[in-house]
C-alpha cells in the first residue's frame, strides 16, 4: 500500500518546493490546493485503498481555511491522521487556534527543508 503525505497550499511555489523536498526524501506527495479540496483528495486517495501518513496544511487559503480544514480532518474518520501546520503566521494566538483544531506541530515560512524532513520524521504514521 502506498503512503502519502497530502501537501495542502494555496500558492504553488510552496507546493512544488514541499513537495520536491519530501519526494527527494523518500515520501509519495500528493498536493491540494485549498481545505476544501484537501478533503477531497484525501477521500479520494483512502478510497483507492491508499493511505495518508501525514497533512502538511497552510493556513490562509480561500474556500477553506487551515484551521477549518484540520478541524474537519481530526473530528471524522480521519482523526489518526498527523497534521503540520505550515504558515506564515507568527502569532500566539493562531498557533493556540492550531493547537485546538487538533495540529500537531506549527512550521513558520519559509521552512528548511532539513528542518521540514525532521519534523516530517517524527509525525508520519
Ligand atoms: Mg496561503
Amino acid at each position: 500500500m502506498k503512503k502519502y503525505i497530502l501537501v495542502v497550499d494555496d500558492s504553488l511555489t510552496i507546493r512544488s518546493s514541499v513537495e520536491y523536498v519530501l519526494k527527494q526524501a523518500g515520501y509519495n506527495v500528493a498536493s491540494a490546493v485549498d481545505g476544501a479540496d484537501g478533503l477531497t483528495k484525501l477521500n479520494g486517495i483512502t478510497s483507492s485503498g491508499e493511505g495518508v501518513s501525514m497533512i502538511i496544511s497552510d493556513v490562509n487559503m480561500p474556500n477553506m481555511d487551515g484551521i477549518t480544514f484540520t478541524k474537519s480532518v481530526k473530528s471524522g474518520s480521519f482523526k489518526s491522521i498527523p497534521v503540520l501546520i505550515l504558515t506564515t503566521e507568527t502569532q500566539e494566538v493562531r498557533k493556540q487556534e492550531g493547537k485546538a483544531a487538533g495540529a500537531a506541530g506549527w512550521l513558520v515560512k519559509p521552512f528548511q527543508p532539513e528542518q521540514l524532513v525532521t519534523v516530517v520524521k517524527k509525525l508520519a504514521n
